[in-house]
């Protein structure tokens, strides 16, 4: 496989710059399969004004809120009765026989009181 220097148009500052055959070569072993879109000098400022940070890797795809993704719609909340103080409340999943359900202020009350153990979820409460 041969590279040959190539004349890319920058995006930013609108100059000719040569894609060179061997920064063609390096991109290639990179396993990169875009051409450089900016011209050194622009990639270099574009670097200096992001701290360094060159790659803009998010991180994201892990959504805590599921289903769509999107946390634009209000969460669906269904009634239960707590299982410690017998108030009518309102939770966030879909109350299971099996698992106590516990209002906001007892499962806030018993979050502190539990130093050690705290799943968050509501799952394991069936261990005492
Ligand atoms: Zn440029
Ligand atoms: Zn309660």
């Amino acid at each position: 496989m041969s590279f040959q220097d190539k004349t890319i148009v920058c995006a930013d500052c609108g100059q000719d710059f040569v894609f060179t055959a061997g920064e063609q070569e390096y991109y290639a072993q990179k396993g990169f399969t875009n051409e450089p879109k900016r011209c050194a000098d622009c990639r270099r400022s574009r670097k200096a004004q992001q701290g360094g940070g060159g790659s803009s890797y998010s991180g994201g795809g892990y959504s805590s809120g599921g289903g769509g993704g999107y946390d634009r719609a209000p969460r669906q909340m269904f009634a239960a009765v707590c299982s410690n103080c017998g108030k009518e409340t309102q939770v966030p999943f879909q109350p299971r026989g099996d698992k106590p359900v516990y209002c906001s202020d007892c499962f806030a009350e018993r979050r502190q009181s539990s130093s050690g153990y705290s799943s968050g979820g509501g799952y394991g409460d069936n261990r005492y």
